[in-house]
């Protein structure tokens, strides 16, 4: 560790952020060195330009009066194009005021043209009605805002329709409120300039793989009214915006990414919990200290400081664990300082987010823990601290938790404390992955023919599809998608294009943009009644078999009884200190090789493959890893058809790298888990959205295999992005591996909390082997 040391040593003293990052290793007990990484990102002075003399004094003054003395670099690159009607992208930092790339236009078109009306579009109704109340306080004159969404009163929905030039609405409200009714809004889309699409990053995978065909169905009706609206997108900082935000909305978008915005300085420190020794999981695997254990310690440190500090930790149960942990190492000290310190969570009314806010500003609390909730659309910034207890994901979900530190342009301290996931573990040892430019791209697939096939239904019924639409809405892939829909009887071919089947009856409420499809299972607790939500089918049987702890918007509850048929789940309320993990049995087969390279020994393929589980059984184990036991299940078997990246060697090329036979499977499982768990450092994926088999003996390659698989049925993308940036993906797996400090596997590296086979066999040496002799083969070429 003496290199960390020396970073450490080296950090100006005199700054807030090393000051309270010296106050947190002081806390750390003794033996141990948590810290991977430290450095200043250093301050970065703004870079502003002259307001464009397009924008009148009418729109200028009120920004003036709120504080923008002229526009940054990239707010005023961004709105020229988008007056100039190109659509852009701009994709920068957190608070590095994006909205204002839009506004100026917007504002601008509409109160200068009294017949322009714009549509704002935003993934969640916070963040809406926060954008929305801000143009409401501009007061710029003819600029008419309001909301549209599932919470707009029926008799305020026609005057926002007939009135309303800017309006404020989520694709779920675009998908079922306003383009099955174009009609009642023709007014409104023929005269549509603007398409707004905030925080356009979190349209990925799955969902924002109907988002995309969603933009193509609002082009295509607005072109019907004679409209070509300009997009002006809004994005984290990810790789290659332009590229997403073209898939997006199927036009070309230019990109602005140089951040002009101030920042203070911030230090950075990423931080690994110890391998405990009294503790073992899995298969006697060493275990971690647990990431919100950790940052419950520090957000007592930092409390103690007078710092006022932010902990993000992924599930509910663990914020309000987190923010008791703090309290009881605080109530030591002094009670009073125990009540500085709070949890928070989704569900709050907005009176109460105001007020946990306000106390968080004024000081009156100065540690808060909270779940993701805060991430999008409430108003915290400028804390001393912010705790990141376990990577959420994504960088941009990273940046923007982070972003809540020191935004004022003090300096400030962010921590990244990894969780058990091989990710995690290569983040903290790779900074530059965090710190450098963004190799993660947000992945989408439209083409996909089970998301494809209900929007074109939906399409054909908003407006008869011709064989030019079906060209705009799908590409190639969408004819075939169409014939099948006529075979189906949903669309009806008539001289002229298709045709809807069911005037009265549309398909837009069957179609779920944000989940799979499918008719979904219905989760109701036994003793009230009361209908709880909705699980996806697919995941069903691994998710809410009976015995099954199950998690529901941050509450436990255990499951009684499944009935697949009928697709009802029976639970009722309880938080039981284990968790279950289902075992599944998977078998995959080619269904088609669509590329194939062969490297020597090693063959690269992607295509699509089709996917049988089937879960046999569930381990219920303890937080600390230990696992209870064991019981059996008979599920039917679920099979899926997606798309997968796979890669075989040869038996000669594994023989050669050391490896016999015997260890085979044990190693290329290892790295088939890592590789899941590696994947969202270049796709925005969860490892949840994935799969993988690995096998000694493959009947359709011949050869040992292993499959990294698109969890949803048709895939999102992830499996092609994970092939076109393979070697990347390879060596960082690789590295995951070798960088975490446990002697045979553990959870921070090649065991995974989603395998089917118990984490069993698992050959952590053989599986650096697998890897070397892979990337061998890619440097050769
Ligand atoms: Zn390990
Ligand atoms: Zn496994």
């Amino acid at each position: 560790m003496g290199g960390v040391q020396e970073v450490f040593d080296a950090l100006p003293g005199d700054t807030r952020g090393a000051q309270l990052l010296r106050r947190v290793l002081a806390g750390t007990p003794s033996g141990e060195s948590p810290l991977t990484h430290a450095e200043i990102v250093p301050a970065r002075d703004g870079r502003t330009t002259g307001w464009p003399d397009w924008v009148p004094e009418e729109v200028r003054a009120p920004l003036l009066a709120r504080g923008v003395d002229r526009p940054w670099g990239h707010q005023a690159a961004a709105a020229a194009h988008a007056w100039a009607g190109e659509h852009v992208v701009v994709s920068t930092g957190t608070a590095s005021g994006k909205s204002l790339a839009y506004q100026l236009p917007v504002l601008t078109r509409l109160h200068t043209d009294p017949r322009a009306t714009a549509l704002y579009l935003s993934p969640t109704k916070a963040l809406g009605a926060d954008q929305l109340r801000t143009v409401h306080d501009l007061r710029v004159e003819g600029v008419r805002a309001a909301s549209y969404d599932g919470d707009t009163p029926i008799p305020e929905r026609d005057w926002v329709r007939q009135h309303a030039n800017w309006v404020f609405t989520n694709p779920d409200m675009l998908h079922r409120g306003v383009l099955p009714r174009h009609g009642r809004w023709t007014t409104f889309l023929r005269r549509l300039r603007y398409v707004v699409i905030d925080e356009c990053h979190t349209y990925r995978g799955l969902f924002g793989s109907h988002v995309a065909l969603l933009m193509r169905r609002l082009r295509r009706v607005c072109a019907r009214y004679g409209a070509h609206p300009t997009f002006v997108l809004a994005s984290a900082t990810v790789s290659e915006p332009a590229v997403s935000a073209s898939v997006l909305t199927g036009l070309d978008v230019a990109e602005v990414t140089e951040d002009g915005s101030p920042r203070g300085a911030r230090a950075v420190a990423l931080w690994e919990p110890p391998l405990l020794e009294e503790v073992t999981g899995e298969n006697g695997a060493p275990v971690r200290r647990s990431a919100g254990a950790e940052t419950a310690r520090m957000l007592a440190d930092l409390v103690l400081e007078g710092a006022r500090s932010l902990a993000f930790v992924r599930s509910r149960r663990g914020a309000e664990l987190t923010a008791l942990g703090a309290r009881r190492v605080l109530a030591e000290v002094d009670p009073s300082l125990a009540r500085q310190v709070a949890a928070y969570r989704a569900g709050y009314l907005p009176e109460e987010r105001r007020e946990l806010e306000q106390a968080l500003l004024t000081g009156a609390l100065r540690g808060v823990a909270t779940t993701n909730a805060l991430e999008l659309g409430v108003d915290i910034a400028g804390l001393d601290a912010v705790v990141v207890a376990g990577f959420p994901g994504t960088r941009a979900s990273f940046w923007q938790q982070a972003g809540r530190a020191g935004r004022s342009g003090d300096d400030a301290l962010v921590v990244l404390v990894a969780r058990d996931d091989p990710l995690d573990t290569y983040l903290v040892h790779h900074p530059q992955a965090m710190l450098g430019a963004p190799l993660e791209r947000c992945v989408l697939d439209p083409t996909n023919p089970y998301v494809l096939a209900p929007h074109l239904a939906c399409a054909a019924s908003e407006i008869p599809l011709t064989r030019d639409d079906v060209a705009a809405l799908g590409g190639a892939a969408a004819l075939s998608v169409v014939d099948d829909l006529v075979a189906e009887g949903l669309l009806r071919r008539r001289r002229g294009g298709w045709f809807w089947s069911h005037p009265t009856d549309r398909p837009h409420a069957g179609v779920d943009i944000r989940g799979s499809g499918g008719e979904q299972v219905v989760l109701v607790e036994s003793e009230t009644g009361r209908m709880l939500g909705t699980v996806d089918p697919g995941t069903a049987p691994a998710t809410v078999h009976p015995g099954a702890v199950h998690l529901h918007q941050g509450e436990s509850y255990v499951v009684d009884t499944l009935d697949l048929d009928e697709g009802l789940a029976h639970v009722h309320a309880e938080d039981p200190e284990w968790t279950t993990q289902a075992r599944t049995v998977i078998d995959i087969s080619v269904e088609e090789t669509e590329q194939c390279a062969a490297h020597g020994e090693l063959q690269v393929c992607l295509g699509s493959v089709e996917v049988t589980e089937q879960v046999v059984g569930y381990l219920r184990k303890l937080p600390s890893g230990r696992v209870l036991d064991q019981t059996p299940l008979d599920m039917p078997a679920r099979s899926l058809r997606t798309r997968a990246v796979w890669y075989t060697l040869s038996e000669s090329a594994l023989l050669r790298a050391g490896l016999e036979p015997a260890r085979w499977p044990g190693a290329l499982h290892a790295a088939e888990h890592a590789a899941i768990g590696l994947l969202p450092l270049v796709a925005t994926c969860d490892r949840w959205d994935i799969g993988g088999v690995s096998t000694a003996l493959h009947p359709d390659t011949g050869h040992p295999t292993v499959f990294v698989h698109d969890g949803h049925p048709g895939g999102a993308g992830f499996a092609d992005r994970a092939h076109e940036a393979l070697r990347e993906w390879l060596t960082a797996t690789r590295a995951a591996i070798s960088d975490c400090e446990c002697p045979s596997g553990c959870p921070s590296c090649v065991q995974s909390p989603k395998c089917g086979n118990g984490n069993d066999p698992l050959d952590k040496a053989g599986a650096i082997l697998v890897l070397d002799a892979v990337l061998g083969r890619l440097a050769e070429d």
